[in-house]
């Protein structure tokens, strides 16, 4: 199903161009209009799906295998040292457009691009009540 009012479903599924580097039946990828780095590309499904809470397992693996396959492209043609797989799920954690993408970000050495947190620590405290509410039930 297409929502109405989605950008990357017009773009997915052709009705706006875009800068397309893979497409098949439930997927395009297309390089990324404000990118991070050289390269920087877009998995997208063609069907909308707000964010990884609704895409269906199938669309799962094949947007891996999918991050695997363009990766290595990238790899080989563009000879990045390195790949970030970046996907942002709620505006709390970044996402701008609210239909399910996975960010393919070639990396080079110190190209500056800057994906990173400040690491914490985690407490004994924190670590027995973590497992205990997010441990498989
Ligand atoms: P996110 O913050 O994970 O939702 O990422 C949205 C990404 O979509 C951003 O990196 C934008 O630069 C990119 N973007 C938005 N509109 C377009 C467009 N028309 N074509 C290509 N990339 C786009
Ligand atoms: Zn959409």
């Amino acid at each position: 199903m297409r929502e109405e009012n989605c950008i990357f479903c017009k773009l997915a599924n052709g009705e706006i161009p875009s800068a397309t580097i893979y497409e098949d039946e439930d997927f395009r990828v297309f390089l990324d209009l404000n990118p991070a780095s050289r390269g920087h590309a877009l998995i997208v499904p063609k069907e909308h799906f707000a964010d990884l809470f609704e895409l269906d397992e199938e669309h799962c693996r094949k947007a891996l295998a999918l991050a695997k396959k363009i990766g290595a492209r990238m790899k080989e043609k563009l000879g990045c040292d390195g790949l970030n797989l970046v996907q942002n799920n709620g505006e709390a954690a970044g996402q701008t457009v609210f239909h399910f993408h996975m960010h393919l970000i070639p990396r080079y050495e110190a190209d500056g691009v800057g994906i990173s947190w400040k690491p914490g620590s985690l407490t004994p405290e924190a670590s027995a009540e973590l497992t205990a509410l997010l441990g498989a039930e």
